[in-house]
């Protein structure tokens, strides 16, 4: 019997490798797209040679996010020669096939089931009950400490400056109950930060009339506030993306004053004179932002907001800009990204007047990136001395360090925290930290009992 075990022999899995380009939306479907191979019985593979089929998730954003997308596609052709093009960029497979016309299939975002379709035509699994398995949870292309959690798909705007909507439609949102049973799946998992992304995510639940749905003996409803109070019940740090400064958005701060979610907003505001605001078509830029910051603070004192914006939008003035930068000093925010603008093929503002020159946007982009870091680099002085908590991402056994970040920082776009004397952590604890030092974006520190 023993014998007749050993002799069998199991057929290998096609390997997949699997290249993912874009925002943390795309690479939630990555994971969902692998997930599905891995219940299907493949294998992944981390690297070209080793590889029977390369998927590349592609960005479709700006024309360079097409570029980098197509350099991706050109480096796994060379490299594997057998690729399936998935993603934004599918939407626009004739460019891709003229270019790279040995592309086994293209398939477009969201394509879930075209996609995996796709990858069994080309590599098909021998069939097996042994590698036939569905595996316990989805796979993660995160760390294990921290997930994304997307709570709906698609935009109702239609930001002159913005694609996504043609590319991804209209708002779907998920059911409440249906995102909770995730969230609570991936924190049994080990999740100990759940990342709340959507296009949008003050208008959860718009499409679907906020229906509420049964959960845990009682309802939720479809609704930012209820399920953000829900999440915040799960043990996990809990961190809001994408957020349009809606006037209901201001329930959510008592939330963080209570310590059910983290007292930080990503919000994009991507503008501050009402002029280009209004010609970039935003949502929400009525709202009186400045009082409600401040009235957000005076709830929830530690409140980190983080903005991108856009400088050198067509018909942008010098008064516009300089607007701009004293709102950035009224307003003291954490954490600013910026762009310069950027024509998106498709895209409605390019049809606008008053284009700005290059080398205005040059010198507009290098004085909001001066101002941003002055700001940023007094809100981290202003920490030292303080003890905070900090989640840790990575630890460095050979000199004892740690890498973590503050409830402050998201993954990937905000600061860190450089831990000394930390070899005994590992990625997901959560420590409190005495701050040391500062530069302009992270914070230096050393564990602390208190
Ligand atoms: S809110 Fe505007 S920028 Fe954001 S996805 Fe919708 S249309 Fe695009």
């Amino acid at each position: 019997m023993w014998r007749a075990l050993m002799a069998t022999k199991l057929p290998s899995p096609p390997k997949i490798g699997m290249v993912s380009l874009g925002c943390p939306k795309a690479l939630v479907d990555s994971e969902r797209i692998l997930t599905k191979l891995r219940a299907d019985g493949y294998q992944m593979s981390g690297d070209y040679d080793d590889a029977d089929v390369v998927l590349v998730n592609t960005c479709g954003f700006l024309d360079s996010a097409k570029e980098e997308s197509l350099e991706a596609i050109g480096e796994a052709i060379a490299e594997n020669g057998r690729v399936i093009v998935t993603g934004c960029m599918g939407n626009e497979a004739d460019v891709i096939r003229q270019r790279f016309p040995d592309v086994l299939a293209v398939t477009g975002p969201h394509q879930y089931e075209a996609v995996v379709g796709a990858v069994h035509d080309a590599a098909p699994v021998p069939p097996s009950p042994f590698i036939n398995l569905v595996p316990e949870r989805d796979l993660k292309l995160t760390p294990r400490h921290y997930s994304y959690l997307k709570i709906s798909e698609g935009c109702n705007h239609r930001c002159a400056f913005c694609i996504i909507p043609s590319i991804r439609g209209d708002l779907v949102s998920r059911r409440p109950d249906a995102i909770l049973r995730e969230a609570e799946k991936l924190v049994e998992a080990g999740t100990k930060e759940l990342l709340v992304i959507s296009q949008d995510t003050s208008a959860y639940g718009v499409d679907i009339k906020h229906q509420p749905r049964p959960w845990k003996g009682g309802e939720v409803r479809a609704h930012m506030t209820d399920l953000a109070r829900e999440l915040g019940k799960l043990g996990a740090w809990v961190r809001l993306h994408y957020v349009y400064p809606y006037p209901h958005v201001d329930q959510v701060i008592p939330l963080m004053a209570e310590g059910l979610i983290l007292p930080y907003l990503d919000i994009p505001f991507q503008h501050a004179s009402p002029n280009v605001l209004k010609a970039m078509k935003r949502p929400a830029n009525e709202a009186k932002v400045l009082e409600r910051l401040k009235a957000w603070r005076a709830i929830a004192p530690d409140i980190a907001v983080r903005s991108s914006f856009v400088v050198g939008f067509p018909g942008e003035t010098e008064e516009d800009f300089q607007y701009l930068l004293d709102w950035l000093d009224e307003a003291q925010l954490d954490r600013v990204g910026a762009f310069r603008f950027e024509p998106v093929e498709g895209a409605a503002a390019n049809a606008l007047p008053n284009p700005v020159p290059e080398e205005v946007k040059e010198e507009r982009y290098a004085r909001i990136m001066e101002k941003t870091a002055a700001i940023s680099a007094a809100k981290q002085q202003a920490k030292i001395g303080r003890t905070l908590d900090v989640i840790i991402d990575a630890v460095d056994s050979e000199d004892g360090g740690a890498t973590g970040r503050s409830k402050a920082d998201a993954p990937e776009i905000d600061g860190e925290v450089h831990l000394r004397d930390a070899g005994h952590l590992k990625a997901g604890d959560i420590v409190r930290v005495l701050i040391e030092d500062a530069d302009d974006h992270d914070l230096f520190g050393v564990e602390t009992e208190n």
